[in-house]
């Protein structure tokens, strides 16, 4: 088994250990690609929804929030493109029977060139040292060149095919790049068929064509239906923006990969409405507010890096994502596209009604363009996860709190952490336990505290580490003659006596999420 999967395979297990994600209906043997969040999840997930929702629509005082249904008139589908395109070119290996999606197959196929040519160009910085040109290098070196073409030539094909919805093509491509199944190692590949990956389901008790309505698969739609409402009720000028965040689902054919794809997930997504001819410099402008609020994180910048996209999907200008190393590899975690008027424009002209927004700056009156960023919950959620899961070797130590061993420890950013402070009393005795939960009653009202008195304390600190809390309160009996404590940071393990008095402001100063707001 590749380490990438170990990898993976170990933070699902530290997921459903510490109470963070569950496999839906366990006792059922479990749905495939569904989840359930646990009792730190739903924390760390609601963190994350805050710090995106606070970002959009505290920051920025032109957007707006909604929160539209679920489901949505049918024709709503119809003008967005989903009951036509919305499908995934599918492949099956005839001897593994295991099922792809054919562009996921030749994408993954490419970054194998990519692989190369970064080794390649690693090489060079070696052999070269300070002197190194990487573009020089990029545009002679006869391997990365080569790499370079086939990389072109594949790509240049894949987007033909995709684009002329030519499913042979795209099949004769992966039998011409000889790509195997990872599974059976064979090229005995099916033909490519279209799935389209909306749920379906009946509205009322009748069944028929006139009655089918679907799941939304993306939140988007609610916002473009909702644009006048919006406008015109909180007063807003273009340029604008309607920020929204819940739930969307699609039939997803390959469903691994834990919550990085699953058929209901979450998504966080914000329409920006510009002039016509404005929208480039949003979309530029969009990437740049992005990535920063990635950043403010303090995620290491090597997990994070754009990618432009080859096929553009129907109604999109300019696409770019924003992809993460997860511990799969590099993935996309967040999308930005300029989705011109398409969207406007064909509910306009489906349903008769006028979605115009007129200037009275230059008495025009037009259809908006739209920017819009569109980020998946789950996804966040995992690159959070992944980036913070850490074992570490501590050496026991004579006279330490600190137990020897294997830590295991979450460096969630700490405003994200799901629990924010444990207080931990020495003993369950002399006062001491009345002591701490005193303390939690000072706190609680803007943090999320926990008490545990349970076992020794390098115990209950590892315990808190593996759930990632960046502070641990210890009271023991100097506190009581001293009204002082212990404060035990996560990430150092350092340990501090301060008084009772301080740790409203020293907590308070790092799990802020002003903190990270701040940044932006
Ligand atoms: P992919 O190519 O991985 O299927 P996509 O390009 O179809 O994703 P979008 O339609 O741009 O995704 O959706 C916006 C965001 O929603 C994605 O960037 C991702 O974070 C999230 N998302 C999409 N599909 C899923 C899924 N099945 N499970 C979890 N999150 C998802």
């Amino acid at each position: 088994m590749s380490t990438n999967e170990d990898r993976l395979k170990t933070l699902i297990g530290h997921a459903k250990e510490y109470g963070f994600v569950f496999p839906s209906s366990e006792i059922y043997d479990g749905l495939s690609a569904t989840y359930d969040y646990g009792p730190y999840g739903v924390e760390l997930k609601n963190n994350i929804r805050r710090y995106w929702w606070e970002a959009m629509t505290k920051l920025n005082e032109n957007i707006v929030g909604l929160d539209a249904a679920i489901f949505m008139h049918p024709l709503t589908w119809k003008a967005s493109g989903h009951v036509d395109a919305f499908n995934d070119p599918l492949i099956d290996n005839k001897d593994s029977k295991k099922r792809y999606r054919a562009d996921v197959l030749l994408e993954e196929h490419v970054a194998k060139y990519e692989d190369k040519i970064n080794k390649e160009v690693e090489k060079g910085r070696k052999k070269f040292g300070e002197a190194f040109d990487e573009l020089q290098f990029r545009a002679t070196n006869p391997n990365v060149k080569r790499s370079q073409e086939r990389i072109d030539a594949v790509e240049g094909r894949m987007k033909a095919a995709l684009e002329a919805n030519d499913l042979e093509a795209l099949r004769q491509l992966i039998i011409d790049e000889e790509i195997k199944c990872p599974v059976s190692g064979t090229a005995n590949w099916t033909e490519v068929r279209q799935f389209n990956l909306m749920f379906a389901t009946e509205l009322g008790s009748v069944s028929g064509e006139s009655s089918t309505i679907y799941l939304r698969p993306e939140t988007a739609q609610g916002i473009f239906v909702n644009f006048l409402n919006v406008q015109k009720s909180a007063r807003m000028k273009v340029p604008f923006g309607i920020a929204q965040t819940g739930k969307a689902f699609r039939n997803e054919i390959v469903a691994r990969q834990f919550v990085f794809r699953m058929r209901e997930f979450e998504q966080m997504e914000m329409q920006f409405f510009v002039k016509p001819g404005t929208e480039m410099q949003w979309y530029e402008s969009w990437k740049a507010k992005r990535i920063a609020w990635h950043r403010a994180l303090g995620i290491s910048e090597e997990h994070y890096r754009f990618h432009d996209h080859i096929k553009l999907a129907h109604y999109a200008n300019a696409a770019c994502d924003i992809e993460f190393k997860f511990p799969m590899g590099f993935k996309e975690l967040e999308g930005i596209h300029s989705r011109t008027d398409f969207d406007l424009g064909n509910h306009e002209k489906l349903s008769g009604k006028k979605l115009r927004y007129f200037d009275t700056e230059t008495n025009e009156s037009y259809v908006p363009y739209v920017v819009e960023t569109s980020i998946g919950l789950d996804r966040m959620f995992l690159a959070v996860l992944s980036a913070a899961y850490a074992e570490e070797q501590i050496p026991a130590k004579e006279g330490s709190s600190e137990e020897g061993g294997v830590r295991t420890v979450l460096r969630i950013p700490a405003p994200l952490a799901p629990v924010k402070v444990a207080v931990l009393p020495l003993v369950k005795k002399d006062g001491l336990p009345e002591k701490a939960r005193a303390i939690i009653d000072t706190l609680k009202l803007e943090h999320k505290c926990q008490y545990d008195e349970k076992d020794s304390i390098g115990k209950r600190y590892r315990r808190q580490d593996a759930i990632g809390t960046p502070y641990c309160i210890t009271v023991d009996h100097e506190t009581l003659k001293d009204g002082s404590v212990t404060i035990r940071e996560r990430d150092s393990m350092a340990q501090q006596r301060v008084p009772i008095e301080h740790l409203a402001r020293i907590v308070g100063d790092m799990v802020d999420l002003r903190g990270l707001l701040r940044q932006l």
